[in-house]
């Protein structure tokens, strides 16, 4: 049997980016070879091992039919007979369709080496169009590798075009689509990966509540963007300057969604679009089943990031009543969180994006303030049971307004 490194391994040596785990491809095995030699089967479906000491995924050589929609509609061939460059046809893209043996002699039967050079993320053969996931997945590739000047070569984005019109990105798995969608959101530059999906029309079938962003008009005077969707990319754009987290840069990405339902009569001002948003953030969260943290956080930024913006102006009974959506006392964490994706929506504006935020540290000393009511004093006087949560909202209440006043 051969062994050979394929993939992001190779692409990211030769673009002399770290590179963080490794694929291979074996050429000339069987599966019972593999396993005699202590190789341990990942799945029922691919012919892919774990290496028994390192952990790394060896796959056999395979090539790849379509049989049916969506990802359960493939057949997969691994045999001894298939070669190296039958194995590497199967690939997205010709940057990801090279192997190298212990020698570092390159395979590169579809020319990856100059898309290199060209900076193009390119598809391998016509059977691209086979995978629906392919679409996200050079999405995100055109994200992460955007600061090196890659672009999606025209006529890949017109095949991706063809995929996202023919209703095969439906048949994509929520599991699936997730893990591209979160690792793209983790990139540094995220909205490169909404720009590409929205491009080729895949935006307007995976996630059409943010496409319908795009064309949305806002006040000039807090927006001198005014493009609902241009501030939407600029805001998660932020986030990833900021090195924020998942939860923050999903929030960031669904936050106005109920712009895009604003009637036009009423444009460019946008009435409680908070709340019209939330039955949209809640349908893309659970369209790809997102981590219950993402999910919540999105939820509340979409329902309070005006209040997190009117924070110096908020009575002290609705500041209390933010602490208490938030859960303060036991999440700070995702209060934290939540005044980032302020902060972002405050600086995702043209020319505003090195505006200072003092509505953070004001937030942050409102709930310093009520999470520092102490409850054993409320115990020693002898209140229980309902009395005693009246008694420590009236205290919080008492230190928020404290606060206020010498803030
Ligand atoms: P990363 O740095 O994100 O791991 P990668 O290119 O190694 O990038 P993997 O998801 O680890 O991506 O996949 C390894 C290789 O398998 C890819 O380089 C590509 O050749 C191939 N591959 C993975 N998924 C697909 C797919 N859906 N369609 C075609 N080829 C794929
Ligand atoms: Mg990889």
């Amino acid at each position: 049997m051969q062994i050979y490194k394929v993939g992001g391994a190779v692409r990211d040596r030769l673009l002399g980016i770290p590179v963080t785990d490794i694929d291979w491809v074996v050429v000339g095995a069987t599966t019972e070879e593999m396993l005699a030699k202590g190789f341990r089967p990942v799945g029922a479906d691919f012919p892919v091992f774990l290496h028994p000491k390192s952990g790394e995924e060896y796959a056999l050589a395979r090539t790849e039919r379509k049989s049916g929609r969506g990802y359960g509609g493939f057949t997969f061939h691994a045999s001894p007979e298939v070669t190296l460059e039958e194995d590497l046809i199967r690939r997205d893209l010709t940057i990801n369709a090279m192997a190298e043996d212990d020698q570092q002699n390159l395979t590169d039967p579809y020319h990856g080496q100059q898309d290199l050079k060209d900076r193009l993320l390119r598809h391998v053969s016509p059977a691209f169009a086979e995978d629906p996931l392919r679409v996200l997945r050079v999405a995100r590739f055109a994200a992460r590798y955007a600061g090196l000047g890659f672009t999606v070569a025209p006529q890949t984005l017109e095949l991706m075009r063809q995929l996202a019109d023919s209703g095969e990105l439906q048949a994509l798995t929520a599991e699936r689509s997730w893990k591209e969608i979160s690792r793209a959101l983790m990139e540094d530059q995220p909205q490169i990966f909404i720009e590409v999906l929205r491009e080729c029309g895949a935006l307007k079938v995976l996630m059409p509540e943010v496409d319908a962003l795009f064309g949305v008009p806002q006040p000039e005077a807090h927006h001198p963007e005014i493009d609902t969707g241009v501030h939407t990319l600029s805001v998660l754009q932020q986030s990833a300057l900021h090195k924020l987290p998942l939860t923050v840069r999903w929030a960031c990405l669904l936050h106005d969604l109920g712009k895009g339902l604003t009637p036009t009569e009423e444009w460019p001002r946008h009435i409680a679009h908070e709340h019209t948003g939330l039955k949209l953030i809640k349908a893309v969260n659970e369209r790809f089943k997102a981590p219950k943290d993402c999910q919540e956080l999105a939820l509340l930024v979409g329902q309070y990031h005006t209040h997190g913006h009117r924070a110096l102006e908020l009575k002290p009974s609705t500041l209390l009543e933010l602490l208490q959506s938030f859960d303060v006392y036991r999440r700070p964490q995702r209060f934290e969180e939540f005044i980032a994706a302020c902060e972002m929506d405050a600086r995702g504006r043209k020319g505003l994006e090195q505006r200072s935020y003092p509505q953070a540290d004001y937030l942050r000393g409102a709930a310093a303030a009520a999470r520092g009511v102490a409850v054993q004093p409320l115990l020693e006087q002898g209140f229980k049971g309902p009395e005693l949560g009246e008694a420590i909202k009236r205290e919080r209440l008492k230190a928020i307004k404290a606060y206020k006043e010498h803030a």
